[in-house]
């Protein structure tokens, strides 16, 4: 009898599927498939799945950054059936079966594209070219560095303006990513700024959140919208909501009442939008920018072509607009594909998908967090430890799980964010740090 286990993967005669993104999606098919009849090809641009839940912990020096990612090699070295490339996937040509990436083109039976999201940035050109954003671990990094960078320059300032120029954080969005950062700031200013930077008065570092909607966490509960609200005025975050920034360069942004906060440092968590790649025009919406899905994930307009995760718009009854970009509708849409997958390979029709939501859920701080489920909701320390739980046997890899368990409770502990390096490759030109540490050189 012909088992895996005793042919090479290139000779294995399984139709080829290429899976293109190894994020949530991509790597819950990579792993449903694994053993069954398909020779299977994971394309990524990176050699590692990012946790993505966590990376505002990394940028805020709670987490190393190796804590969150996990290398594609090691999860698909025990898969026989399962291979990886290491690129960038450009086009897609449909009528060739074949992908065109940034190491040579390879042909499918059938192509999965699992691409995620960028940062949208709505068009605002401006904040495009001086905002940091936060989808990948080396833009965490950068995050980490940039703030440790700024303390490090408050410090040998002494034009008061330009001092707080460094200490003024902006944060835009006030969605569950741009509230958590802001809760993390504040708690970095309460315990390492106070502590380890005592010439500075830690009330001038300023964190200032600022959101055009007219609550936080807009897709949350009204009940967990002003739980979050009350924690992070209670941690001295300045929430602006109602006002929209309009545009700014790197000394300061402009809002849209006219008013200028000058700050060295923006971080832009207002939205995202699909990453898409040309070659699939027929299937696109350009208003999400995402590809347009039917129930069973494959992408309008084109067959053996499927679409799941953040970059797929599937219209449900419950849901005309199309799921939320989060996690748990990647993976549920990504496990009913690989089953449909099996399915099709076993001569069975497919199956509609159905989205479950189970719920939402955003930390703010130490004991502060806030949890919907189905009709209830509720905050302080059951929400903040569930919040915990639930990321925690999320992670991919048992080492990962026992380092972010290991960090969280040595946080608890100490109060203290040990992960402080300045880990910078380069500095951007032009920036007010680089203008200040170039100076002094
Ligand atoms: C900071 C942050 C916090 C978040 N917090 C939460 C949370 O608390 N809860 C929650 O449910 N969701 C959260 N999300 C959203 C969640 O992470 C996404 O919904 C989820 O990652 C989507 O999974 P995906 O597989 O579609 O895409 P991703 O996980 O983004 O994976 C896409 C993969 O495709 C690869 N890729 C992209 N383009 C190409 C290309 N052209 N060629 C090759 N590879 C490519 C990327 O490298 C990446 O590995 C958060 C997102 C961010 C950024």
């Amino acid at each position: 009898m012909w088992t895996l286990d005793k042919h090479r993967y290139d000779q294995l005669p399984y139709p080829t599927v290429i899976v293109v993104g190894g994020g949530f999606a991509g790597l819950e098919i990579v792993q449903k498939l694994a053993g069954k009849p398909y020779k299977i090809l994971l394309l990524d641009k990176q050699n590692h799945h990012c946790f993505q839940p966590l990376l505002y912990q990394v940028a805020t020096a709670s987490l190393s950054s190796d804590s969150i990612g996990h290398p594609f090699r090691r999860t698909v070295g025990p898969m026989p059936n399962v291979a990886f490339r290491m690129a960038e996937v450009k086009r897609v040509v449909p009528e060739e079966k074949r992908i065109e990436t940034s190491v040579g083109d390879y042909t499918y039976d059938i192509l999965i594209l699992a691409l995620g999201s960028t940062t949208n940035f709505f068009g605002n050109r401006q904040m495009a070219d001086v905002a940091m954003q936060l989808k990948s671990i080396s833009q965490a990094l950068d995050i980490r560095s940039d703030f440790l960078q700024e303390f490090e320059r408050a410090m040998v300032i002494h034009d008061e303006e330009e001092r707080q120029r460094c200490l003024n954080f902006v944060i835009v969005g006030a969605g569950p990513t741009g509230v958590e950062l802001a809760g993390a700031l504040a708690e970095i200013r309460r315990t390492v700024l106070k502590h380890e930077y005592r010439e500075l008065e830690s009330s001038l570092m300023r964190i200032v959140l600022i959101d055009s909607n007219d609550r936080v966490l807009k897709n949350f509960s009204e009940r967990s919208s002003a739980n979050a609200l009350k924690y992070l005025q209670g941690l001295g975050v300045e929430v602006r909501l109602n006002q929209r920034v309009t545009g700014g360069d790197s000394d300061r942004i402009v809002l849209d009442d006219g008013s200028l906060l000058e700050t060295n440092t923006v971080i832009w968590a207002a939205g995202v939008k699909g990453d898409l790649i040309p070659g699939l025009e027929l299937g696109v919406n350009e208003r999400a920018n995402r590809f347009m899905v039917d129930r069973t994930c494959q992408v309008q307009g084109y067959s053996d072509i499927y679409a799941v995760g953040d970059i797929a718009l599937m219209e449900e009854p419950d849901w005309p607009r199309g799921h939320p970009q989060v996690a748990q509708a990647a993976i549920q849409q990504a496990r009913n594909l690989a089953h449909n997958l099996i399915r099709r390979a076993n001569g069975h029709p497919m199956r509609p998908f159905s989205y479950r939501d189970k719920g939402s859920m955003a930390v703010i701080g130490r004991r502060k967090a806030v949890v919907d489920i189905g009709r209830s909701s509720f905050g302080g320390t059951l929400a903040w430890l569930m919040w915990m739980f639930i990321h925690v046997i999320q992670l991919v890899g048992f080492r990962n799980r026992m380092m972010v368990l290991f960090n969280w409770a040595w946080k608890y502990i100490s109060w203290k964010n040990t992960i402080r390096l300045i880990v910078r490759p380069y500095m951007r030109k032009g920036t007010a740090v680089t203008r200040a540490f170039v100076a002094q050189e």
